[in-house]
């Protein structure tokens, strides 16, 4: 997959030197003339990146709501359920706090916007953010199909939640069609495994068609809020995670974050933690050694309410946007942001982009124009991409906190450098 990655990104920035517009090889087949660079980047690769990032998606409602109906109906403590959601949700919103919080301080010390002039012709319009209790309301379905059909996860979740615990109440009926389901979710990881086989050449071509799009000269005056936001997710990633870890389990954190590198390569080329939810699931039962029953539960939750590389981003625009406004925010506004951030994390889908429609909702909040939004859309789907790998690092994390904390931490599979790595 690292190999993948490189090769895309060195294929798109050749295309882009060696065949953009002025300089185009134009060839022709039975009499229809082609661009090469049309041909390779808007056909090919587009076409495979597209079937690629279908496949995964493809994946993530089958498999949540069968690992999660698993998981739940083979618990035999009921309270155990009401627990590892509390906990896994307290985990999640603590590391939110800790993200935005960094991204703020760093920002204020930093000061990315002072120095770039206000943009004259910034156009942004905001989409309507929901409130809190829509979000909340919106948890709930009405109509398990439609939630399913729409990709809805947390209605999802709810759901598989409610009917796995029924099929443990209910006996023998509960008991045969547990094992109908034990069956399907070996399946259905069997085809993450197939899938995953192809992520190399799938890499390869999504890195090679963004980077034969995508110039250094976009970065300009925004230079010191991306590098900002780059720094504040390295360190959140590798240092926050890390020191939450060791302090909260005992274990290695060098062994974990070397584990996470194809789930964080995978989020950083799809840019959404849902489509990559088949791997990060497959990264934390099989190589992490989290109990299927945790990971079934706190992963897809924390794919769609843990967004830590996303509150970040946040956190470093709102400052940034702040001071290209030249508006003073106080001590009480920034509290504001870190309260709403943490919020719109909570709401944002595991999707691209969405983490900028939500900043919306962050920026209103303490009054700055929604409009500075335009100014940091360019350089938004790099940002995307690392922010992601952060957000399921952050998810990994948690849950073998959780699952440390439930005795389902298979240490053994932790420590072994080479668990989950051959074939069965
Ligand atoms: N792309 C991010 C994710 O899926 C969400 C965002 O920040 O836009 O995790």
């Amino acid at each position: 997959i690292f190999i993948g990655m490189g090769a895309g990104i060195i294929t798109g920035a050749l295309l882009q030197l060696l065949f953009d517009d002025s300089g185009d090889l134009r060839f022709s087949i039975f009499g229809f003339e082609f661009s090469t660079y049309t041909f390779l980047v808007d056909g090919i690769f587009s076409t495979v990146g597209a079937i690629f990032i279908a496949s995964l998606k493809m994946l993530v409602v089958p498999l949540v709501f069968i690992s999660l109906v698993c998981g739940t109906c083979s618990l035999t403590d009921p309270s155990k359920l009401g627990r590892l959601g509390l906990k896994s949700v307290s985990l999640y919103i603590l590391t939110t706090a800790i993200a935005i919080t960094l991204a703020i301080g760093l920002g204020l010390v930093v000061s990315p916007g002072s120095g770039v002039s206000m943009p004259t012709d910034a156009t942004y319009v905001a989409k309507e953010a929901p409130t809190f209790s829509q979000v909340i309301i919106n948890m709930f379905p009405t109509n398990p199909i439609k939630s399913m059909a729409e990709g809805n996860m947390l209605q999802i979740i709810i759901f598989a939640v409610l009917f796995g615990v029924a099929m443990a109440m209910t006996g023998d009926a509960g008991k045969r069609l547990g094992a109908v389901f034990e069956d399907l979710n070996t399946i259905i990881m069997r085809l993450v495994t197939i899938i995953m086989n192809l992520a190399p050449y799938g890499v390869f071509v999504l890195m090679a068609k963004l980077f034969s799009t995508i110039g250094a000269e976009m970065l300009g005056s925004l230079a010191k809020y991306f590098f900002l936001v780059i720094v504040v997710l390295i360190l959140h990633g590798i240092v926050t995670y890390s020191v939450m870890l060791k302090l909260a389990t005992g274990l290695n954190p060098v062994i974990m974050l070397k584990k996470m590198r194809d789930a964080a390569l995978f989020a950083f080329t799809t840019s959404s933690s849902s489509a990559t939810l088949p791997v990060t699931m497959e990264t934390a039962r099989n190589k992490l050694g989290v109990g299927k029953s945790v990971s079934s539960f706190t992963l897809p939750l924390g794919s769609t309410i843990n967004m830590d590389g996303t509150a970040i981003m946040q956190g470093v625009a709102t400052v940034f946007i702040a001071q290209v406004y030249g508006v003073d925010l106080t001590l009480g506004d920034y509290i504001m942001v870190v309260f709403t951030a943490t919020l719109a994390s909570v709401g944002t889908a595991g999707v691209p982009g969405v983490g900028l429609i939500m900043l919306a909702m962050v920026l209103q909040q303490v009054n700055l124009p929604v409009e500075g939004i335009a100014l940091i859309i360019g350089v938004d789907r790099l940002l995307d991409m690392t922010r992601t790998a952060v957000n399921i690092t952050g998810d990994c994390m948690v849950s073998c906190v959780v699952a440390k904390s439930e005795g389902e931490l298979d240490e053994a599979v932790f420590n072994d450098p080479d668990a989950g790595t051959k074939e069965e």
